[in-house]
């Protein structure tokens, strides 16, 4: 929580919602007095893009991701969706070094670097995930495990001025889908990591803009408790995501601290 940067809560609606149940969830939010404080995120599947974003138009606020893109923006890349093609459909944002899709989709820091770079160069915001195994918490190498991440998906990006186009959110691997979120004390320590490490590669000015989301397990009830730690911006929301009620209480939750 700081003056220096805007709250963000990210739904990340993964491979969930078709095009009826996806629209009809982006209507009601941009009917919804969402908390002007707090910036407002969406990421439905990349076959509702579209639609989505036209449900949204009245809102003019609630930003659009892909959960995933490419770094060439046309070619011989069978199955992939470019950053040009994000732009063309109104993606504001994209999502880049998911857990899910390093674990399933052999996503490296390599190709998230790239992600990162392709979406800046068009102008479109990041929401760089970055996190821990379970294994690697408990042997306490998670710090030295976040500061390589951050490392590896941002050196090659120095801004040449602050950009407020770069987001990351600290998603501890055993905190996703499991009920079982971090307490707001263990996420403050790790987010002062991710503050640090992004200081290291990108400079002060950068760590001090840049908002760091927390995601695992967020709901209604741990909203509030989680970003009211100094360096908890925010929330990336899966599950809770999928509903207009649970969503819009993190949000009102979320506000609160602001
Ligand atoms: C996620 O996958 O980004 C996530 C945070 O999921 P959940 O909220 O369901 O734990």
């Amino acid at each position: 929580m700081s003056a220096s940067r805007t709250p963000c809560v990210a739904g990340n609606w993964k491979l969930h919602h078709g095009r009826a149940q996806a629209t009809q969830l982006a209507s009601a939010l941009a009917q919804a007095p969402l908390a002007p404080s707090v910036e407002v995120v969406v990421a439905p599947v990349f076959t509702c893009l579209s639609a989505v974003n036209d449900a949204l138009a009245p809102s003019h606020r609630i930003g659009l991701a892909a959960q995933h893109v490419h770094w060439e923006d046309e070619g011989a890349f069978t199955g992939e969706v470019g950053p040009a093609h994000l732009v063309d459909v109104g993606c504001t944002h994209g999502i880049v070094g998911h857990s899910e899709r390093r674990q399933h989709f052999g996503d490296s820091d390599e190709r998230v670097a790239k992600r990162v770079r392709a979406l800046l160069q068009h102008h479109l915001k990041v929401i760089l995930c970055v996190g821990e195994t379970q294994q690697q918490r408990a042997s306490g190498s998670y710090g030295d495990v976040l500061r390589q991440q951050i490392r590896a998906a941002l050196a090659g990006c120095a801004p040449s001025a602050p950009n407020p186009s770069i987001l990351v959110a600290y998603e501890p691997i055993w905190a996703i889908g499991t009920g079982l979120a971090a307490t707001p004390e263990d996420a403050q320590e790790a987010h002062a990591i991710v503050r640090n490490a992004l200081a290291d590669t990108l400079g002060a000015e950068q760590a001090e803009i840049s908002p760091i989301l927390y995601g695992g397990s967020v709901k209604p009830e741990n909203a509030q408790a989680l970003t009211a730690q100094p360096d908890v911006d925010g929330a990336l929301v899966g599950g809770a995501s999928l509903r207009f009620e649970s969503f819009t209480d993190i949000i009102a939750a979320v506000a609160l601290n602001y």
